[in-house]
């Protein structure tokens, strides 16, 4: 059985940053639509030039383009245990096809992890994002460059004033109504993004085993231990 994550959460909460690291220290792909966009852009993609007017602007990209994008990478060999997904799903159409590819899978239970943050403070931690030029990983808070490749720091574009309020209104109107698609799900976990980086990293990784465990799904490598309070079943913990 795999261990398929979603790690979801408005703009600024931090799911990039927490999907990134829980997918290194699991062993599994990251899987970040923004990313595969930007870098499709760099490569001078037509299909994501065109893209890219609507993501300058804060609004979303279609989701026939998307999917395709998504189910493209999700049929790679890597994704076989398991996978993170960041910025995808982000429409009810989005969630429902991304159903019908896990079906198609078989191959372990979805777990939901939605980061919360309130609207001040997201606004606040966008407006002095940074990322690196080169590679773009979201930078360290007080870094002066990239600490993965030490590339130059940038504001990304669409972290820019009005667009960040554009961005907000969108998850509210197109990807709030995705948590509702989630949310009565056994696999479905809230976690309160506003706390030190390492207590959400601490939650994040107790509720996908949780959660994985309550599914009788794997979490990644590591030794098999029994949780507590459901002998019965058992989750698997990073060495
Ligand atoms: P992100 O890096 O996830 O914030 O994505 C940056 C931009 O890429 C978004 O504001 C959208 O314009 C576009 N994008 C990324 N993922 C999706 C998606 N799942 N559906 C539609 N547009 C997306």
């Amino acid at each position: 059985m795999g261990l398929n994550v979603i790690m979801m959460g408005p703009p600024g909460a931090g799911k990039g940053t927490q999907a990134e690291r829980f997918a290194r220290e699991r062993g599994l792909p990251k899987i970040s639509t923004g990313d595969m966009l930007r870098e499709a852009i760099k490569e001078q993609n037509p299909i994501a030039l065109e893209a890219k007017k609507l993501m300058d602007r804060g609004r979303l990209v279609d989701d026939a383009t998307i999917i395709a994008i998504v189910r493209d990478r999700l049929g790679k060999p890597d994704t076989r245990p398991g996978f993170v997904l960041d910025g995808f799903p982000r429409t009810v159409e989005q969630a429902v096809a991304l159903d019908a590819l896990m079906v198609e899978r078989n191959q372990g239970p979805l777990v939901v992890i939605d980061v919360v943050v309130p609207d001040q403070e997201l606004v606040r931690r966008l407006g002095s994002r940074r990322i690196c030029g080169q590679c773009g990983t979201n930078a360290d808070p007080g870094k002066t460059e990239c600490s993965k490749c030490g590339g130059a720091l940038v504001v990304r574009a669409d972290d820019d004033g009005q667009v960040v309020l554009e961005r907000l209104k969108v998850y509210e109107r197109a990807t709030r109504p995705v948590l509702e698609h989630y949310r009565a799900r056994p696999t479905f976990r809230v976690v309160n993004g506003a706390q030190a980086q390492a207590k959400v990293a601490a939650d994040v990784d107790r509720m996908i085993d949780e959660a994985a465990a309550a599914s009788g799904g794997a979490a990644g490598r590591g030794r098999t231990v029994p949780v507590a309070g459901e002998r019965h079943m058992s989750a698997r913990v990073a060495e």
